[in-house]
């Protein structure tokens, strides 16, 4: 089917790509006027970091003499895409120094920024966080060639091109090569080369999930499938939508980002069509949470797709917990649930954005019991080699002693307690108990510094667990008891239990 094929099944007429939006509401409830957003360009660096001041940006800065209706088509932002680094320079003549290497790198990757993007760098500062995922960086030259072309094998566990087929009931399907931004640190930038992916190969993707019955979820994925054609993706997403056991489709994006003006109500409405639907977007920084944007998902939603947020773990942009913490907190704003929190993978050209593992591990106790658990995303390696998605946490169990049926937890305070398990049921419970040699844990709050913690239950052998555990300042904390496996839960336990003291 191509671009141009009758829409056989819409019955309403449809307004082109390129006229102004529809005066009438979009049929997914009250729109949301202008001010109503809650979220707005520099809201998050205002709350969290009020020390940050921002320089010359915007597109006052950047596009002054581009119209509204040029700066708001999606079509023109994305012919003029920022694509040499001539233009860059011209735009931001910081980016001058070191000129010879950066050319060099976008010899390897190819770079593309939207207008649009690029009017939310900071124009002062050299190391903006936004500029730094997509320019090219000496630093990138620096380690261009250390990191691997496909780190995470989706080749090897390739059953055709485009699929890759790595869990039992689910799989990854890359429709195109084509981004609205490119990111430097691109698991998948082996395959950002120029030039569309030829329908027949979608074709071969589309047959292989419906021949392979156990595929109940398809994640379609970057490059960024809501560049193409509204008409295009139509026809694609309804051949998946006529595989039977095809339950759910979801589309990885980052044009809510990169390219909000997209989201508009002729998009929606064709997504719409296709339920059970989900975006997952891909938002890295508090600053990329602006009022297009906003409206952008705002938009999304109310076409009914739930959205979630998969951000990457990067040195440089956001590997702080204040960031991660504006930026999730955001994301609630926009009705985003962060979803995924990335380590970096050690794709080529990428090493200069890895942080280390404990570094995750510290951002996401700097969110737990912090703040809503609803904004916090699940910290995962995408395992090297093919291994999937591996959620890693701070060690919040510090003992369980399989015989006692005791399990030793803290909290995100460093407080330890015992959790008693149901009488006669630990010998079925298979948690694995944390080494008894095991260093000593890092409670929260200790500002850097290791606290004992005992490594076993107190072992006094009467159940009541008066431990001693400590938090980072050394102060000796009560071990709680859980408090409700001992109140009763007959209707005379209950009843006793409430019975007026004698008096
Ligand atoms: C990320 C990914 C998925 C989806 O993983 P979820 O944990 O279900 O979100 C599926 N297949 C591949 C190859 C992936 O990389
Ligand atoms: S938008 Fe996604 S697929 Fe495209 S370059 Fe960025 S990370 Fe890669």
């Amino acid at each position: 089917m191509g671009d141009s094929a009758p829409q056989q099944e819409a019955p309403v007429e449809r307004p082109e790509l390129d006229a102004p939006p529809s005066k009438q509401p979009p049929p997914f409830g009250r729109r949301l006027g202008s001010d109503e957003f809650a979220v707005h360009e520099n809201f998050p660096m205002k709350v969290e970091s009020p020390s940050v001041r921002l320089g010359r940006r915007g597109r006052a800065h950047y596009y002054p003499d581009v119209s509204d209706a040029d700066w708001n088509d999606w079509r023109w932002q994305f012919r003029h895409r920022v694509t040499t680094l001539d233009e860059l320079v011209r735009r931001l003549p910081s980016v001058g120094a070191d000129r010879a290497a950066r050319e060099q790198v976008l010899a390897d990757f190819r770079m593309g920024i939207t207008p649009y993007y690029l009017s939310l760098v900071d124009a002062d500062d050299p190391d903006d966080p936004v500029l730094r995922q997509v320019a090219p960086l000496f630093e990138e030259h620096l380690y261009r060639a250390v990191g691997e072309e496909d780190p995470l094998a989706e080749e090897k566990f390739s059953p055709v091109p485009g699929i890759t087929h790595r869990y039992p009931d689910r799989v990854l399907m890359v429709l195109s090569n084509n981004c609205a931004i490119y990111c430097r640190y691109c698991t998948r930038k082996r395959t950002m080369y120029e030039g569309a992916t030829a329908d027949v190969e979608i074709d071969r993707m589309v047959d292989y999930i419906a021949r392979t019955p156990s595929v109940r979820d398809v994640v379609v994925s970057g490059g960024d499938p809501l560049n193409f054609a509204t008409a295009k993706l139509d026809a694609i997403l309804t051949k998946l939508r006529a595989i039977p056991h095809l339950e759910i489709i979801r589309i990885g994006t980052r044009v809510p980002v990169a390219l909000p003006q997209r989201i508009d109500d002729e998009l929606c409405e064709m997504l719409a069509r296709h339920h059970p639907l989900w975006i997952n977007v891909h938002f890295n920084h508090p600053r990329e949470l602006t009022a297009d944007a906003a409206r952008a998902c705002d938009k999304l939603s109310r076409a009914g797709i739930p959205l979630n947020n998969q951000a990457v773990l990067l040195k440089g942009v956001n590997d702080d917990v204040a960031t991660i913490k504006a930026l999730c907190h955001g994301l609630m704003k926009m009705r985003v649930r962060p979803y995924y929190l990335y380590q970096c993978d050690p794709v080529r050209g990428a090493e200069h954005f890895r942080t280390t593992v404990a570094k995750g591990l510290e951002i996401i106790e700097g969110l737990r019991g912090h703040t809503s658990g609803l904004a916090i995303p699940t910290y995962v390696i995408d395992a090297p080699g093919g291994g999937g998605k591996i959620p890693i946490q701070p060690q919040y169990l510090l003992d369980y002693d399989r015989e006692k049926g005791r399990a030793l937890v803290r909290n995100y305070q460093g407080n330890v307690y015992e959790y008693v398990e149901p009488r006669g049921a630990h010998d079925e419970v298979l948690v694995p108990t944390p080494s008894k040699e095991s260093a000593p844990v890092r409670l929260a709050g200790s500002n850097g510094k290791s606290a004992e913690t005992p490594a076993t239950s107190n072992g006094n052998g009467n159940g009541n667990g008066n431990g001693n555990g400590k938090n980072g300042h050394g102060d000796e904390r009560v071990v709680g008891k859980s408090k409700w496996v001992h109140r009763g839960s007959t209707r005379s336990e209950r009843a006793a239990r409430f019975e007026k003291p004698k008096g």
